[in-house]
């Protein structure tokens, strides 16, 4: 795959990036009346992205799955849920011990944060009412409500039941589905590129405006063993990884994610940042629609390594902030649960906030105090949630790689392609 230069401001990470700078000045300045007046451009990119999701991921698993077929789909599948198992166990075990380590919640004051209402998200009570939920009664109603686990599993599904058709009935609709989804593609491309940094400057706009800078410093130590955890996994666990798993250079391969990691630091969503990531891993890192297809829309709601490390460090920061201490027994349960909180969070912004509650009541962690320090939690999300997301997608499209390479695919990240 050849290099080409683009100037730099014509290249849409440059934009992005300029967008968001210019967004915090002009948030700061123009406060919550800006936000206000603005603040539906941000809402209309959003609603752009969420548009083409559901369409975009059916037709992508159908084609990916149904061109895989048979043995080398059952190899897929296992590699796919290994290495989502393996990077989301880093994480949490990760969490745990920085938030061991520097005692984040020891000596916790709410003071000043204040705290705000939940968002109202379902949220998946046990490994038993997850597999139940993943299953749609009605594949419709599951499109319409962007139901993405059971989106994916029929579509998965429905991808095996064609790649085993004769010839003469699978061909006419595999061809319809994988122009269906060269379609999607090409809209996708075209939102991104004409809606994107205008868009990215409005969500900005809107969360400085309203919230100002000033809520994110009484949960410091909270927010910085957070950052720190993430950092570790994003700079130090996942280029581990890519090296050893897949024989591939760090450095190339975050070049190569740098729009989709800028798209998901602002709209703190991997499913409306899918699209984003599906393009630049296809075109840029090189890796085939074959495995793109089944690892990304699967990753992007099942494996969310910052999601995991979340749920652990915020758990263990609730218990310490109440003073309550947790035996390894109980640690053992948070790491579990916090890997199967991580996989029924939706992509969506906050939904690692939420399902919060999942590993809290598994270690008995109730009542009103808990939900006022979650809450004060939420009042400082979002900075957290942009940086989990961007590590969120980061290792969905670590996994499409290291999976392309070891699928004998030589083109994976030789090169940085700017532009
Ligand atoms: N916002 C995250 C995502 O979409 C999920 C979370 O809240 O942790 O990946």
């Amino acid at each position: 795959m050849a290099a080409e230069k683009k100037l730099w401001y014509k290249q849409l990470h440059w934009q992005v990036a300029c967008a968001m700078g210019l967004g915090t000045i002009a948030g700061l300045i123009g406060g919550e009346t800006l936000a206000e007046n603005i603040g539906w451009i941000g809402q209309l990119f959003i609603k752009l992205l969420k548009m083409i999701i559901v369409p975009l991921v059916l037709t992508s698993i159908v084609s990916g799955v149904a061109s895989v077929g048979g043995a080398g789909l059952g190899r897929l599948f296992s590699k796919t849920l290994g290495y989502y198992m393996l990077t989301s166990f880093l994480a949490v075990i990760v969490g745990l011990m920085l938030t061991n380590l520097l005692q984040p919640g020891v000596g916790f004051e709410l003071g000043g944060a204040g705290s705000e209402e939940l968002p109202d998200l379902t949220v998946i009570s046990s490994p038993v009412d997850l597999i139940l939920d993943i299953v749609p009664e009605n594949i419709v109603a599951a499109s319409a409500e962007t139901k993405m686990l059971s989106i994916i599993f029929f579509a998965i599904l429905f991808g095996i039941t064609l790649s085993g058709l004769p010839d003469k009935t699978r061909r006419p609709l595999q061809d319809f589905i994988g122009s269906a989804f060269e379609t999607m593609m090409r809209m996708t491309s075209g939102i991104i590129h004409v809606v994107a940094p205008i868009g990215v400057f409005s969500l900005i706009v809107t969360l400085v405006g309203t919230t100002g800078l000033a809520s994110f410093k009484s949960l410091g130590m909270y927010a910085a063993v957070l950052l720190i955890g993430l950092t570790i996994h994003i700079g130090v666990t996942m280029p581990l990884v890519l090296r050893l798993l897949g024989g591939i250079n760090p450095l190339i391969h975050f070049k190569n994610m740098v729009d989709p990691m800028f798209m998901a630091f602002s709209t703190s969503s991997s499913g409306a940042t899918l699209p984003v990531t599906i393009d630049a891993v296809e075109n840029k890192v090189g890796v085939s629609n074959r495995v793109t297809s089944f690892v990304l829309p699967m990753g992007a709601t099942v494996n969310m390594d910052g999601t995991a490390l979340y749920e652990c460090a915020g758990v263990l920061f609730v218990a310490q902030a109440m003073g309550v201490s947790m035996g390894i027994e109980q640690q053992i349960l948070i790491v579990i649960t916090a890997l199967l909180a991580s996989i029924g969070a939706a992509a969506v912004p906050s939904a690692g906030l939420v399902v919060i509650f999942i590993v809290l009541e598994a270690v008995n962690l109730t009542g009103p105090q808990v939900e006022l320090i979650v809450g004060a939690m939420l009042a400082i999300d979002r900075p957290l949630d942009m940086y989990r997301t961007v590590i969120n997608i980061f290792s969905d499209s670590c996994g499409a790689a290291i999976i392309a390479r070891s699928e004998g695919e030589t083109d994976v990240d030789t090169v940085a392609v700017v532009g």
